[in-house]
């Protein structure tokens, strides 16, 4: 059973005939009753409301309507994206067949663009984690090898769209939740300005840094659903009005580098990074002079306190977001003898451990008394390390560093909550500052691994993102490799 195609490719073919979009479909979940039980990408599946979309495409399409730009591209949802009559759990036991009434913005705007949407994606507990282990339900597999992690927290949408189970995905990053997976499964992952997408019906985790971006196969497959989900909405008070760049054209023209200043950050090269992601680094660099850009040299001197920063206040947030599984309103609810044992049994059998950790860290730095030591402290720092940010971006036009310090670890082998943070030492600060950041594939390991780069820009610059991005995948990419997964069954 052979992958579905990216997402410009498929609404090409649907739109020039060459396949119905409910032949498509079919073929789809053929494919993914076949691979998906190795993986473990999907918590859910929509087969029927997929079939009726397909249904209907096939209709407009035999009568002249025109389909929208994602028409009949199949895309999957991070299972923190609150979907209308599907079950919505967010990796947590404690939403365990909630069924949402409302759409997100998000899933409303793929929709209307015509997107078929084949069903919900595993992830860490509302996204607390970066390897799916901490999903309440199961560890999905890297399709790449399936001893190792996908990363996460959006690791389901990351292996689904690497095994090709999907054209394109959606996820959610936090602290690196869409570049860090799509480092490990070797695909394009696209986290946009703060802002830029809407967050209406996006399960909270910590609402000053969560963002909605895309994964695809290709720079053009991550930027055209990008577009289709991008601009403002009423719905989200954080939401900007800037208009929307127009991504398509550029995406998919040629990648033009000419003149572009890429800065390179002293402390992403550090310590800590494992030589064969150094050397695919560098041949990224080089290849981008080749193509006419400029490197240059920068500092962010405070990059070294990202980690605790980010580990203070996304805690924190979480903390108030998380006080609203109490039982009473959403999801499950525990037997007990009064409110306040059914509080706690609720909480207490509902939340996994990594989620309680993090509630626990959030409610102690928020205590009265501790607030101006942690938060507060904690907030200054976050607005210098913005503030690095800025200065550099006087110097240059984009920042390239590897998105992660290693390839994808194997499961187990992170045990300490600890070990797992330190690896998210260089995505994190491009939330704090509200920049969007892609990670694009620039090679493999010895062991047949991805090694992701990523590209950060100034905030709402995602048109310059791209076209850097663009830059990488034509330059060096992963030279038309697949996963084991894909390879083995097509
Ligand atoms: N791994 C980070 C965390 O656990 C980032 C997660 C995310 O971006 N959702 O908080």
């Amino acid at each position: 059973m052979t992958g579905a195609a990216g997402v410009v490719e498929t609404a090409r073919q649907i739109v020039a005939g060459e396949v119905t979009a409910t032949a498509l479909v079919a073929r789809l979940y053929a494919r993914i009753a076949e691979v998906d039980s190795e993986l473990g990408a999907f918590l859910a599946l929509d087969e029927a409301g997929a079939h009726a979309a397909a249904h209907e495409l096939d209709r407009k399409r035999a009568a002249g309507i025109p389909l929208g730009p994602l028409g009949g591209v199949p895309i999957a949802l991070k299972d923190n994206l609150v979907t209308r009559g599907i079950a919505t759990t967010a990796g947590s036991k404690i939403l365990d067949r909630w069924i949402p009434p409302y759409d997100a913005t998000v899933v409303t705007r793929l929709r209307n663009a015509g997107a078929i949407l084949v069903g919900k994606t595993n992830m860490d507990e509302f996204g607390m984690g970066s390897s799916t282990e901490r999903s309440a339900f199961w560890p999905t597999r890297n399709p790449w090898n399936p001893a190792r992690v996908p990363g996460g927290s959006s690791g389901g949408s990351a292996a689904a769209v690497s095994a090709e189970l999907c054209a394109a995905a959606l996820g959610t990053d936090t602290g690196g939740s869409i570049r860090q997976p799509a480092a490990f499964c070797g695909v394009v992952g696209i986290k946009p300005t703060y802002g830029r997408v809407s967050r209406y019906g996006v399960i909270a985790y910590a609402s000053s840094l969560d963002q909605v971006g895309t994964f695809g196969r290709t720079v053009a497959d991550a930027a055209l659903v990008l577009q289709a989900i991008s601009g403002h909405d009423p719905r989200d008070a954080t939401s900007v009005m800037a208009p929307v760049p127009d991504l398509a054209d550029l995406a998919t023209a040629e990648a033009d580098v000419q003149g572009l200043r890429v800065g390179r950050p002293r402390e992403y090269y550090g310590e800590g990074l494992e030589p064969e992601v150094r050397a695919a680094l560098e041949r990224t660099a080089t290849a981008l002079v080749e193509r006419g850009a400029t490197l240059v040299d920068v500092d962010l001197p405070h990059t070294a306190l990202a980690l605790p920063v980010y580990y203070l206040i996304a805690p924190a947030e979480a903390s108030s977001n998380l006080a609203r599984y109490d039982g009473v309103r959403y999801g499950l609810r525990a037997d007990a003898a009064d409110l306040l044992d059914m509080y706690r049994r609720t909480r207490g059998e509902g939340f996994g451990p990594e989620v309680k950790r993090r509630v626990m860290l959030g409610t102690y730095a928020l205590r009265s008394g501790y607030y101006d030591a942690y938060y507060r402290k904690a907030q200054q720092v976050r607005a210098l390390i913005k503030r690095d940010f800025d200065e550099a971006f006087g110097r240059c036009d984009v920042l390239l560093t590897p998105t992660t310090p290693t390839a994808a670890f194997a499961f187990g082998s992170r045990p300490t909550p600890l070990e797992m943070y330190a690896g998210d030492v260089y995505t994190l600060a491009c939330n704090l500052a509200g920049l969007p950041g892609a990670s694009v594939p620039c090679g493999l390991t010895a062991d047949g691994l991805p090694i992701g780069a990523q590209v950060l820009a100034r905030p709402l610059d995602e048109v310059t993102l791209v076209r850097a991005a663009r830059a990488i995948e034509a330059a060096v990419g992963l030279a038309g490799r697949r996963p084991h997964v894909a390879e083995v069954s097509a």
